[in-house]
């Protein structure tokens, strides 16, 4: 990139021109771009033509923008308010009443098809949405007014995804996610409760650069950041898959760091990539599930909040080998790792494997080979 460029930009985002580089390097390895693509993504951010943001808020608590500025962040929130042009939010608006509102409809009138809609919070539908107003309009109304003519929609958050904590049952308002009533446009999800900011950076960095959205799965969610599931990158997986459980919240496994499943951990049936990234600002180099408490299964529609948090999951696919113990043995009560070796070779002889396997977590050989 020209001198030029890279000074502007070490005075606009106040980077390094090597930090931004190296920034852009792993926005591109985020989204698993192939090599060059940092070229393209330092250009579109290099460019001082900011898209405008219309950011919305409706049934939430805030814990969104809130882990997008949070203070352990100052170059992602620097680098997100300087990207975009923040043009309506309610809660770093310095505008408000009437002055907030018209400038909403002066930024929407003047990027007609061009602004990015971004909506946290759910919202309510039931008796005509009048569970929650934003000047005098519900945000039933307001959602679809500010989605009409928005260039793409962005749903941050698990309440704006599919309904979060606001949907629990018994769900008195209605509320749900943006994507249940918007549906003449594509809505990109980005569960989480907080969710990731650097999952939305990343979306709205992808725009700016290929003038698209990324690649999204049946949810909604960008494939880069929600194609796996927790358990598969988690480091306590190898205990998961020897048989080596927490049994109780600082019990000796829980201490030397063993899995914590049967504390109720959702990782084996949540897509995210918060073990990719470290993502829970617990310190460096960890991540929650890191320092001992088990994935609640926030980003996954029907599990957080949803099911009791110190329910089992129901793994999707990947299991652990027939030769090792099963997970829903009492640990000291059932089989050692050696013996159920010995066992599962006894009846991989005997009878099959399949029968070992069908007996462990009832899943069946396609589940264990990977296949949903
Ligand atoms: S069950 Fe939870 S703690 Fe255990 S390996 Fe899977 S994600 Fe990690």
């Amino acid at each position: 990139m020209k001198d030029d460029i890279l000074n502007a930009i070490e005075t606009r985002l106040g980077l390094s021109r090597r930090s931004f580089m190296q920034f852009c390097a792993a926005m591109a390895g985020t989204m698993g771009l192939p090599s060059g693509a940092e070229a393209e993504i330092a250009k579109a951010i290099a460019s001082p033509k900011r898209p405008p943001v219309i950011w919305l808020h409706f049934q939430e608590c805030t814990g969104c923008t809130e882990s997008l500025l949070r203070a352990d962040h100052p170059t992602l929130d620097k680098l997100i308010l300087e990207i975009i042009s923040l043009d309506y939010h309610e809660s770093l608006f310095a505008a408000a009443g009437h002055q907030a509102e018209a400038a909403r409809k002066a930024s929407m009138a003047a990027n007609k098809g061009k602004y990015i809609l971004v909506v946290e919070g759910a919202i309510p539908v039931k008796d005509g949405g009048i569970y929650c107003k934003i000047g005098g309009q519900t945000a039933l109304d307001m959602v679809k007014e500010c989605a009409a003519d928005a260039a793409a929609v962005v749903a941050i958050g698990s309440c704006a995804s599919w309904g979060g904590m606001p949907s629990t049952s018994p769900n008195p308002t209605g509320s749900t996610g943006v994507n249940e009533i918007i549906k003449d446009k594509p809505v990109v999800t980005i569960p989480g409760c907080p969710p990731n900011p650097y999952n939305l950076l990343s979306t709205v960095v992808h725009f700016l650069t290929f003038g698209k959205l990324p690649d999204l799965d049946e949810k909604g969610r960008p494939k880069f950041a929600y194609g796996r599931i927790v358990h598969e990158n988690c480091e306590r997986r190898a205990h998961f898959d020897a048989g080596r459980f927490a049994q109780e919240f600082g019990d000796e496994g829980h201490r030397k760091g063993f899995c914590l499943y049967k504390l109720g951990c959702k990782g084996p049936e949540t897509y995210a990539n918060c073990p990719s990234i470290l993502f829970g600002d617990v310190g460096s180099g960890s991540w929650p599930v890191g320092t001992g408490h088990p994935c609640i299964g926030c980003t996954e529609q029907g599990i957080g909040f949803q099911k009791p948090i110190h329910a089992l999951a129901e793994p999707k696919y990947v299991v652990p080998p027939v030769s090792y113990p099963r997970i829903t043995e009492d640990q000291g009560q059932g089989m050692t790792t050696g013996s159920a070796a010995l066992i599962a070779g006894v009846a991989g002889l005997a009878a099959g494997a399949g029968l070992a396997l069908g007996r462990n977590l009832g899943k069946s050989d396609d589940q264990s080979s990977g296949k949903e």
